[in-house]
Formats: C-alpha cells, sequence, structure tokens
C-alpha cells in the first residue's frame, strides 16, 4: 500500500546531508523507503554549499546551521519541493537540543523565502511526544495511515539502523558502515587496527563525519600513524555510564558523542590524547569540552580543543594537529624510554648483548615514528 502523489508518481522527499543526518539517515533511509518514499540527498558539502548557506544567516549562527541552510537550497536547486527538516527538541526526558536544532524548521521557513514544503515531525520526549509519534506524524504527511503498513516501515528502519550500528561498532568508520547497511550487506568479523598512537576525538556527528567541514581529520590522523576512536565506536549505553563514573550528568542530546565518549576512553586509559572538535559559537560544546578539558587535566591527559568555522583553513589546521601529535610522539618516546628501554638496557648489559640493545632501540624508534 503506497501512497501516490497528485501525479500518480511516489512522494519524493529531500533530505539535508546535515544535522541529524549523520547520525539517523539509515532509519530515515530505511523507514522513508519502506513507505514508498522516493530520498533526494543533498550533494556532499563544498566550500558552495557553506558559502551560500552563509548568505542566508548572521554571521554568528553556528557553521552546522549554515551548512544545513546551504544543503536546502542545494535541494531546491536540483528540483526538489519537498525537503524534511525534523524538529528534534529532546531525546529523553529533559534531555535536550540546543535551541538551534531545536528551532531548525522554524530558522529554515523564515530565512528561505521560496515556495517550498516542509516536513518537520516533532520529537519531544519531554512533552510525551515518542518516536512512535513522530514516525506517525511524518507518515500522515504523506497520506499513509495503515498503522499495519506504518509499523513495518519502522521495523525495517530499525533493522537498517541497527546493521549500521552493528558494522560501526566493529570498526568501519561512518561513510562505510552506510553504506553497507543501505545496501543490504553486513560484516560480521570486527576490524582491528593497531596504530603507534591513539587519540579520542570528542564531536558531534555532523562537525567529524562531513569530510569538508572536519577537513578530513580522521584520515589525516591516520597518515600521520594516528588510530581514532569516536562516539561510533561505543554503545550509547557506554557513553552514558562513563558520564555517570566520570560524575557528571547528561543534559544535551548529543552528549554521549562527545563527554560520553571522551569519558569512556580516558577513564579507560586507553588513548594518547583527546581531540575536541567543536563548531565556534557552539554554546553546548563550549560547556562540554571546559568539562572534558577539566577532568582530562586532573588524570594528565594531553587535550586539544579545535574550533572551526566557515574560514577555517586547512594549513594552520593542519599544523595545529601535526604540534599535538608530535607532542603525544614526545610523550610515549619518553615514557617507553622510562620503562620498556631502561628495563630492555639493563636487561642487555646485564646478558652483555651490546648488539641487540641497538637493534631492540631502533625497533622501538621505528615503532613510534610517524
Ligand atoms: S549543538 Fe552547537 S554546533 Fe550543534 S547546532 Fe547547536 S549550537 Fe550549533
Amino acid at each position: 500500500m503506497i501512497s501516490l502523489n497528485e501525479n500518480n508518481t511516489k512522494y519524493t522527499i529531500g533530505i539535508p546531508r546535515a544535522i541529524s543526518y549523520y547520525g539517523n539517515y539509515p532509519f530515515y533511509y530505511g523507514y522513508f523507503t519502506a513507505l514508498g518514499l522516493e530520498i533526494v540527498l543533498s550533494d556532499k558539502t563544498t566550500s558552495k554549499i557553506i558559502n551560500e548557506g552563509c548568505k542566508y544567516v548572521v554571521s554568528d549562527t553556528c557553521l552546522p546551521v549554515k551548512v544545513f541552510v546551504g544543503h536546502v537550497l542545494n535541494l531546491l536547486e536540483k528540483g526538489c519541493d519537498t525537503i524534511f527538516v525534523p524538529s528534534l527538541q529532546s531525546s529523553s526526558y529533559k534531555i535536550n537540543n540546543c535551541s538551534k536544532i531545536r528551532g531548525l524548521p522554524e530558522i529554515i521557513r523564515n530565512v528561505i523565502n521560496r515556495p517550498f514544503r516542509i516536513i518537520d515531525p516533532e520529537i519531544n520526549k519531554t512533552e510525551g511526544i515518542s518516536f512512535k509519534d513522530f514516525c506517525y506524524d511524518f507518515a500522515h504527511r504523506f497520506e499513509i495511515y495503515d498503522e499495519g503498513f506504518i509499523e513495518k516501515a519502522i521495523k525495517k528502519g530499525w533493522e537498517v539502523y541497527n546493521n549500521y550500528h552493528k558494522m560501526a561498532l566493529m570498526g568501519l568508520g561512518f561513510e562505510e558502515a552506510l553504506k553497507n547497511a543501505i545496501e543490504g550487506k553486513m560484516i560480521t568479523k570486527p576490524i582491528e587496527i593497531v596504530r603507534p598512537l591513539s587519540v579520542v576525538i570528542m564531536a558531534h556527528g555532523y562537525n567529524l563525519y562531513d569530510e569538508r567541514v572536519s577537513l578530513r581529520l580522521i584520515k589525516k590522523l591516520e597518515k600521520m600513524g594516528v588510530k581514532s576512536y569516536t562516539s561510533l565506536n561505543i554503545t550509547k549505553e557506554d557513553a552514558l555510564k562513563a558520564i555517570e563514573d566520570l560524575g557528571e550528568i547528561q543534559y544535551w542530546a548529543n552528549e554521549l558523542d562527545l563527554t560520553g565518549t571522551a569519558a569512556y576512553y580516558m577513564l579507560r586509559n586507553k588513548v594518547d590524547g583527546i581531540i575536541a572538535l567543536s563548531a565556534f559559537g557552539c554554546g553546548p560544546d563550549s560547556l562540554m569540552v571546559e568539562e572534558i578539558q577539566y577532568h582530562a587535566k586532573q588524570r594528565n591527559m594531553p587535550m586539544i580543543h579545535i574550533n572551526i568555522d566557515e574560514h577555517t583553513g586547512e594549513a594552520g589546521f593542519v599544523t595545529r594537529i601535526e604540534a599535538f601529535v608530535d607532542m603525544l610522539v614526545r610523550r610515549k618516546r619518553k615514557a617507553l624510554e622510562k620503562s620498556e628501554v631502561i628495563n630492555l638496557l639493563h636487561t642487555v648489559a646485564e646478558r652483555g648483548k651490546i648488539t641487540a640493545k641497538a637493534g631492540k632501540q631502533n625497533q622501538i624508534e621505528e615503532e613510534i615514528k610517524i
């Protein structure tokens, strides 16, 4: 039972590749297509999309919202006249999104003065508007009322989402896990990549997995021999528990991706450092980053905070990352010298095997060289 529009063809819905796309798109894809809708995605973020978005909002709006506006304009350019701008108020009771995400449908309505239809179902668990209400509201906008059909489509949405999440937990990056989940593919073996150094990145998905916005941070670190852990590598339950273990409480809806993820890896001492990537002008991030900075300092864990906006240049960005990684290398080398190398030298000296000593030293130097 698929509802058709007045031209007797499938309804089409445009999805901006921004904000909730990063995180929820696997569900949107499974659910919307099972309802019989045709999805049009905006293009991947480019400088042009960002610049266009910037023209429509005041300059102190945060970068992700400017990017979102740019993606809506991109969809309009493609001839898409029905655009999905969900009204995401709170994800749990009194766990809220920031005011800009909460007001996103209104922002779009007010800044883009063109004729198009906004599909803005609401989720607001604080006010008793559940995820199920959100899904039903969405379906009703396309004149789909059959409960059995809607339930089946919701199930399909969760199926795609859960497969995506499982693959991300196994070590696949955002793009790969998403592509596989959409194509109905599954990987069953965890991917373990060992690198000489590792960091945890605390960031919103829309800042980190959008390669133009994050300036390909994860790939840059990989090239430097640094493994990155992100919120994709842990469950929401683990992230929430880590916030509690830190003696803090969750306030913001996106907090698990930031405070929760950083806390999880920091408390387990699983990483050599923390990178906080946030958008200039973001209120929630400034509080969450400050909180983690405080705890990192207590634990002598190196941390860098990188603020991004539409003017962030690649050269300065790379210099800061390189300097941070350089410092991590020096720390690791020093720690190794103190423990493993000194122990090794003692052992070697006792046995009088001078050549083995030099060989092992070189090997250790090699391992931490980037
Ligand atoms: S959480 Fe921060 S970066 Fe994200 S939309 Fe809100 S103000 Fe912008």
